[in-house]
């Protein structure tokens, strides 16, 4: 399976990519994450990236597209992949095609996560990340065992400085503006699958699963 999944920010493409991925035995590939790991190292990329994210802006396609040709050359995202937070506009959506073109690959679905701005925003405001696993809680739908600290590793729970509510509000003007012409672009390639993303965690993926067996 080589999917992509698409949905504003706070969506829950991280929670139901990294289910998914590990239920399908491929990686999940958050260009997200990436980027923060990269601003956590000090590396050249990760300072190329920070002040856009900051801004809650998208981080140049140049730079953005090159990361994930590399990712997607490696061995472990041979037989599949699901990506979380990428593509982010068209000419990066042309560029993936360009990039599985050139692997000699195709993707098999994009699943559309629909959920109401209400909503995004009390998902973002109790988002949780650790800093080792990126596993994701929330304060109030999915609180950890215990305070501050990641049930899947032990690691630190932190909140993201990009889910303050003024850089919330920009980062889903972008969304509506960059990122949701992304829907009726794979819609015209036919690969589009779209679901409801409220609800619960469980539910959500059940019904990511069946839209995805429909592509598979
Ligand atoms: P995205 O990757 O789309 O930005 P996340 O997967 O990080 O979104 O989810 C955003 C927040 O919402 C997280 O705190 C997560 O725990 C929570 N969340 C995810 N799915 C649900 C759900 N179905 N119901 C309630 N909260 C959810
Ligand atoms: P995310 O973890 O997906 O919410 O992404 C956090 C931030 O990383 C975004 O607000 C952007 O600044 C940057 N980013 C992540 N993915 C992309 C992408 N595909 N293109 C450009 N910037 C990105």
């Amino acid at each position: 399976m080589r999917a992509v999944l698409v949905g504003p920010p706070g969506a829950g493409k991280g929670t139901q990519a990294q289910i998914l991925a590990s239920e399908l035995s491929i990686p999940k590939v958050s260009t997200g994450d990436i980027f923060r790991a990269n601003v956590s190292g000090g590396t050249e990329l990760g300072k190329q990236a920070k002040a856009y994210m900051d801004r809650g802006d998208l981080v140049p396609d140049e730079v953005t597209n090159a990361m994930v040709r590399d990712r997607l050359k490696e061995q472990d995202a041979k037989q599949g992949f699901l990506l979380d937070g990428f593509p982010r506009n068209v000419a990066q959506a042309e560029a993936l095609n360009k990039i599985l073109d050139d692997l000699g690959e195709r993707l098999d679905a994009v699943l559309e996560l629909k959920v109401d701005e209400e909503e995004v925003v009390r998902r973002l405001s109790g988002r949780r990340q650790c800093r080792n696993c990126n596993h994701v809680h929330h304060v109030e739908f999915d609180p950890p065992r215990s305070e501050g600290v990641c049930d899947n590793c032990g690691g630190e729970l932190f909140q993201r400085e990009d889910d303050s509510e003024h850089v919330v509000r920009h980062r889903l003007e972008v969304y509506r503006e960059q990122t949701e012409p992304l829907v009726s672009f794979y819609a015209n390639e036919g690969i589009l699958v779209a679901i409801e993303a409220t609800g619960s965690v469980d539910e959500v993926t059940e019904r990511a699963k069946s839209a995805l067996r429909s592509r598979a």
